[in-house]
């Protein structure tokens, strides 16, 4: 399956992007992800980027753009793969409907992970990361079993630069602006599934796993 999952920054995409991939033995594709690598890296592309993350504004689309066809282009995404945090604006989204149309192509299920802008700060702010696998946490919501240690890997948790009040005010604000709008472009093809956030993770992965069966 191809599959995009959207929402407002903290709605718990990368939470459930987890538990898709595996369930439906597909690739998870994020773009934050890719980027922090990179920047992580200090390849040229990172050092390129690092200021855009830093203060929460998108990187520029010819640059994501590149990033995405290289990625789907490898052999792991031939079988079907999630997308989280690509597309982000319109031209990006146009452009995959362009890298997906060469590919012979299209999404197959759009999931729009819904929460409400006030708890958005509070699960972003809390959130906490593996240095190691790149498992996420959140101080309240989602507790590690050790104080500041990843359940899974034993790696040490961190902050992520970008989860402070100032940096997550500017990010709900370019969401609202620049990716929202793309839910109307899915729409019109009728590709969006609506799926409450708010819900503890177990039951919003139980929607999500519901809808993706009765897709297949
Ligand atoms: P996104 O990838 O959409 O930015 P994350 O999956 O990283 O969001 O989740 C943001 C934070 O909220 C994390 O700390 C995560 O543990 C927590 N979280 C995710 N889903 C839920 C949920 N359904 N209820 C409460 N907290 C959640
Ligand atoms: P979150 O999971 O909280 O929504 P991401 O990890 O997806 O955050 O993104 C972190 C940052 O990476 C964004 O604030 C932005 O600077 C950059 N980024 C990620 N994906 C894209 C994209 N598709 N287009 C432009 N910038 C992006
Ligand atoms: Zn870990």
């Amino acid at each position: 399956m191809r599959i995009l999952i959207m929402g407002p920054p903290g709605a718990g995409k990368g939470t459930q992007a987890v538990r898709i991939a595996s369930f439906c033995e597909i690739p998870h594709v994020s773009t934050g992800d890719i980027f922090r690598a990179e920047i992580k890296g200090c390849t040229d592309l990172g050092r390129k980027i690092t200021s855009y993350l830093d203060t929460g504004k998108l990187v520029p689309d010819e640059v994501t753009v590149e990033v995405i066809r290289k990625r789907l282009q490898q052999p792991d995404s031939h079988k079907g793969f999630l997308l989280d945090g690509f597309p982000r604006t319109i031209p990006q989204a146009k452009a995959l409907d362009g890298i997906l149309g060469e590919m012979g192509s299209a999404l197959d299920l759009v999931l729009n992970i819904r929460v409400a802008p006030q708890a958005l700060l509070k699960r972003l702010t809390g959130r906490r990361v593996c240095r190691k696998c790149g498992a996420t946490y959140h101080l309240l919501y989602q507790v590690p079993q050790a104080d500041g240690v990843c359940d899974s890997c034993g790696g040490e948790l961190y902050q992520r630069s970008d989860d402070t009040v100032e940096t997550v005010t500017n990010r709900l604000d370019v969401y609202q602006k620049q990716t929202a709008p793309l839910l109307d472009y899915y729409r019109e093809r009728d590709l969006v599934r609506e799926v409450d956030g708010e819900l503890p993770i177990d039951q919003v992965w139980a929607e999500i796993e519901k809808l993706i069966r009765s897709f297949a």
